[in-house]
C-alpha cells in the first residue's frame, strides 16, 4: 500500500496516505497525532494515528512494537478500538483505526458531573469485558486512563491504545514512569515501585480508579506533589464518598488492594454481586483473514519499505 503523504496535487491539497484522505486533527497524545480520515474506496470514515517513524525506530523496540501491533490486529471486540491496518511513509507510521466519534468518556464527567451508580456500572461492565478479552489474548493495556476511554455514537465504551503501551512514554528505556508526560493517578503501586509487575493485576487496579472517578467525580488519590501522590497510592488508603453503596465500596476496596497478589482478579470481579447487576456477558467476534504483512512492512527499516514500493508505482 503506497503512502505518499502530501503529494495529492489536487486543487485542495488534501493530504493522502494510500487510499485515505487525511482531515483535521481530532486528538493529540504524547507523541502521536490522531486525524480523522476518509477511505476513498468506500467513503468510510476512520481515524489515523500518526507516529514519527524515526522516533519509534530510535527506541530499539521495533520487535516489541511490531509484536504488539500484530496482536492488536487480531483483537476484535465491541469495546476495543479496532486497528484496521498499518502503513508507513519514509518518516511516519500510520495506524488506521476505527473512528470513535463520541469523544472521551471523561469529558462527559467534566461537563455533566459524576455518574449514577447504574450508569457507572454499565461503563465498568464494558471496560472489564474489553480488558478481560485482551488479557485472554496476552495483551495488556498498562496505561488505562480517561483519555483512552472513548464513546461511540451509541454511547458504547471503546478502549483505545490497547497493547500500545510500548509507544507510551511511561515504559521507555529505563522502565520508569515519565510523569512529565502523563498523570500517574491511575497507575498501580507496584508499577510505581518499578519492581516488575503483572500486567493483568496492574490493569485491574487502573479499572478500579476509573470506576471510583466515574461515581465520585474526583480521583481517589490526588496531590500536586508527586512524592505525596506516590505515597497515597502505595498506601492505598481509599475513602469512598457517602453516596457509594456498600456493594460498590466493597468491590472498590478489593480492586484497590496495594498487594497485586491479593488484589481481586477479573474472574472474581465477574462473580461480585455489585458487578453482576444487569450484567450481560459479551459476544466476541472471530477474526478471519487478518494479514500481518502491513505490520512487518511498516517497521521494516531496510530499503524495502512500503514507501519505496509506493514511489516506484507512482513514478515507473
Ligand atoms: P497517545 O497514545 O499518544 O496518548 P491516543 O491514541 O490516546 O494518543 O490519542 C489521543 C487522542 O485522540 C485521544 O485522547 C482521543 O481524544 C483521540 N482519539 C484517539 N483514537 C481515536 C479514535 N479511534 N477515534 C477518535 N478519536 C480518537
Ligand atoms: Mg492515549
Amino acid at each position: 500500500m503506497a503512502a505518499a503523504a502530501g503529494r495529492g496535487g489536487g486543487p485542495r491539497r488534501t493530504t493522502r496516505v494510500g487510499p485515505y484522505e487525511l482531515g483535521k486533527t481530532v486528538g493529540e497524545g504524547s507523541f502521536a497525532k490522531v486525524k480523522i480520515a476518509k477511505d476513498t474506496r468506500n467513503a468510510a470514515t476512520c481515524a489515523i494515528k500518526v507516529l514519527d517513524r524515526n522516533h519509534v525506530l530510535r527506541h530499539k523496540m521495533v520487535e516489541q512494537i511490531k509484536r504488539e501491533i500484530a496482536t492488536m490486529k487480531l483483537i476484535r471486540h465491541p469495546n476495543v478500538v479496532q486497528l484496521h491496518e498499518v502503513m508507513a511513509s519514509k518518516s511516519k507510521i500510520y495506524m488506521v483505526l476505527e473512528f470513535v466519534e463520541g469523544g472521551e468518556l471523561f469529558d462527559k464527567i467534566v461537563n455533566s458531573g459524576k455518574l449514577g451508580e447504574d450508569e457507572a456500572r454499565r461503563y465498568f461492565h464494558q471496560l472489564i469485558n474489553a480488558v478481560d478479552y485482551c488479557h485472554s489474548r496476552g495483551v495488556y493495556h498498562r496505561d488505562l486512563k480517561p483519555e483512552n476511554l472513548l464513546l461511540d455514537s451509541y454511547g458504547a465504551l471503546k478502549v483505545s491504545d490497547f497493547g500500545l503501551s510500548a509507544f507510551s512514554p511511561q515504559t521507555k528505556e529505563d522502565g520508569l514512569l515519565h510523569t512529565a508526560c502523563g498523570t500517574p493517578n491511575y497507575v498501580a503501586p507496584e508499577v510505581l515501585a518499578d519492581k516488575g509487575y503483572d500486567g493483568m493485576a496492574a490493569d485491574v487496579w487502573s479499572c478500579g480508579i476509573i470506576l471510583f472517578v466515574l461515581m465520585a467525580g474526583y480521583l481517589p488519590f490526588d496531590d500536586p506533589n508527586l512524592m505525596t501522590l506516590y505515597k497515597l497510592i502505595s498506601r492505598a488508603n481509599v475513602s469512598c464518598p457517602p453516596w457509594f453503596s456498600t456493594g460498590a465500596r466493597n468491590l472498590i476496596k478489593r480492586i484497590l488492594d496495594p498487594n497485586p497478589h491479593t488484589r481481586i482478579t477479573i474472574a472474581q470481579i465477574l462473580e461480585d454481586e455489585w458487578f453482576k447487576k444487569d450484567y450481560k456477558p459479551p459476544h466476541s467476534e472471530h477474526n478471519e483473514d487478518v494479514s500481518l504483512e502491513d505490520v512487518d512492512a511498516a517497521f521494516d527499516s531496510s530499503e524495502n519499505t512500503l514507501w519505496r514500493r509506493g514511489e516506484r508505482n507512482q513514478n515507473p
